[in-house]
């Protein structure tokens, strides 16, 4: 296990010589991050497929591009993000000016997960190099070749003293969030979420948890359910399940489950040949760990598999798999069981309301889908509901979705981030009020000195 001390003195002398205070060079920055991208597409697809088998389409889609496009987005917007928001004040003001100033916090500490490796570890630095941050990274070791590959190219387009990538696992987590950092942004599971969120508790800094969680999706009795069943399963088996906003489990009538259950046998032939391992689009999970996770859960259920459910421990492998027959006490649907895995559990109810109160009987998801052609059940679900975000008669698009801040709420996760909402989170708001010393602006605010006339206080 390293000693970090050196690791974060470099980054915190950076910081307090201003190297990253001025927008230009934040600006300079990101064009080589940009760089970074481009010139070396090929070796991050490589990764990718190193650790999870990813094909190129799917590390386009859900990394490179993703990457490519927040990159641009920070540098069209940085003048804008950085400049003093002023604010309208009050009458009694009306001589002063006041603005928020967006300052960065210091060094900020990202901590990765390995599931979109590059995504989700360099999403979370862009924003918070545009704010003006030294960052210290630590990718997550369940992606190894991904993390080795990001210790190699950062260097090299970064200055390699603001933006250090550090290397390890759990325990070298624990050893840096020893240190005191000025923010820390987690991506990963809840219930390490509250081991990094206790520990940056003894510093009072503040944290940014983007976390997991089950999230559902309803189908009502008119919705187009072949759609409905489409954009589901893309969801659910892009990244062979491993994705934080994958539809969880669905809520829908016997009737609809059948019609979903007969679409989904065809569409999965349609997209991957009739011997899905077969196919060159699906990943693989990264361990045995992973599989196993799911195999057990799987042995578990006493529910009835319609569709999939064989494995290859070698092949590091799960068929897409749905379940009928599950109920709500079932193991697939604990709470802490979130699947992100390829098994979709099929919870049949009655109607809208039943839908609801399933849903606010467990803990807030980090996304909530709705599929129905009538606005006012779309409605009546998000107010009644509670969810980090939420899709209309889709899956995942939200987060593709550019200007939408991303985050979850309660056990889902804190705080957001995309966009101008990462420039925000990575920013400290000071207030800031200029008053000058004109004669009038003294008058107007001559009655707070003593001695004191309650009636002077109608503002
Ligand atoms: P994890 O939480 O185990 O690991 C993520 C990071 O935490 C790694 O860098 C790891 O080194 C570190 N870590 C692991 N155990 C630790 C410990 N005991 N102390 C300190 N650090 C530790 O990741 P996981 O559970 O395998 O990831 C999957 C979860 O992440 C799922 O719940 C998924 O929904 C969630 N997730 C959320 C998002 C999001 O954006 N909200 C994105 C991807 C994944």
């Amino acid at each position: 296990m390293r000693n970090y001390d050196q690791v974060l003195e470099t980054a915190r002398k950076a910081f307090s010589l201003g190297k990253t205070r001025s927008v230009s060079f934040r600006k300079q920055q990101l064009k080589n991050l940009l760089r970074l991208f481009l010139e070396n597409e090929k070796e991050i697809l490589n990764a990718l497929n190193a650790d999870l088998r990813k094909c190129s389409f799917e590390g386009k889609l859900g990394e490179c591009e993703n990457l490519k496009s927040e990159v641009k987005h920070m540098l069209r917007n940085l003048d804008h993000y950085s400049a003093p928001e002023t604010l309208p004040l009050n009458l009694l003001a009306f001589l002063d000016r006041g603005y928020i100033q967006r300052e960065p916090f210091g060094v900020v500490l990202v901590i990765g997960t390995w599931n979109y490796p590059f995504n989700l570890s360099l999403q979370p630095l862009i924003g918070a190099l545009a704010a003006g941050n030294c960052v210290i990274l630590k990718p997550s070791e369940v992606a190894p070749r991904s993390a080795e590959t990001m210790a190699k190219l950062l260097p090299k387009y970064l200055d390699a003293e603001c933006y250090q990538v550090v290397l390890g696992g759990a325990e070298d987590t624990q050893q840096l969030l020893r240190h005191r950092f000025d923010y820390i942004f987690y991506t990963g599971s809840s219930s390490v979420g509250r081991i990094i969120s206790t520990a940056a508790a003894v510093n009072l800094t503040p944290v940014t948890l983007e976390l997991g969680g089950k999230s559902p999706c309803f189908i009502d009795d008119d919705a187009d359910c072949r759609l409905a069943a489409k954009r589901i399963l893309w969801g659910k088996v892009m990244n062979l399940g491993m994705t934080c906003i994958a539809p969880d489990y669905v809520l829908c009538s016997k009737q609809v489950e059948t019609e979903f259950v007969k679409v989904a046998k065809e569409v999965l032939e349609e997209w991957y040949g009739p011997n899905l391992q077969k196919s060159g689009d699906l990943p693989r999970f990264p361990n045995q760990k992973q599989l196993m996770r799911l195999t057990k859960m799987l042995e578990a259920t006493k529910g009835r598999v319609v569709v999939g459910g064989e494995s290859n421990p070698e092949g590091l492998w799960l068929d897409p798999t749905i379940v009928v027959d599950v109920d709500g006490r079932d193991s697939l649907m604990e709470p802490q069981n979130e699947i992100f895995g390829p098994i979709l559990p099929i919870v049949n109810v009655g109607c809208l309301e039943e839908a609801i109160q399933f849903i606010n009987a467990r803990p807030k998801p980090l996304a909530l889908y709705i599929f129905a052609r009538s606005n006012s059940k779309c409605e009546r679900m998000l107010e009644q509901t509670s969810s980090g975000g939420a899709c209309v008669n889709d899956v995942i698009w939200h987060n593709l979705w550019p200007g939408l801040p991303f985050g979850g709420v309660g056990d889902s996760g804190q705080g957001s981030y995309h966009g101008k909402s990462s420039f925000d989170t990575f920013s400290h708001k000071k207030s800031v009020l200029v008053r000058g010393f004109g004669y009038f602006s003294e008058k107007l605010g001559e009655a707070r000195y003593p001695p004191y006339n309650d009636s002077s206080l109608r503002f």
